[in-house]
């Protein structure tokens, strides 16, 4: 089954859908962006390299929420996850 449109955190690999929309965005050290859901952007907080994360306009809590979640989230935890 083919997830529905998903935002751009999403890791082809994770195929886990979106929790709510488009809330924050994660920068790694490169300077790469891309935007995403809490669940998604936490995800892939944990498995950057020194990464940050930004609050988008209207969910200023959303950043935090990620960041808080990503420490609980071993990084590529999709991979073990197996099909769904
Ligand atoms: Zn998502």
């Amino acid at each position: 089954m083919t997830p529905a449109v998903r935002c751009e955190a999403a890791h082809p690999d994770d195929r886990t859908p979106c929790e709510g929309p488009p809330a924050v965005t994660v920068r790694d050290l490169l300077g790469s962006e891309v935007t995403g859901c809490v669940h998604h952007a936490a995800r892939m907080y944990a498995s950057l390299e020194g990464p940050r994360v930004y609050p988008l306009p209207g969910h200023d809590g959303a950043a935090l929420t990620v960041y808080r979640c990503a420490q609980t989230i071993r990084p590529f935890c999709w991979l073990e996850e197996g099909a769904q």
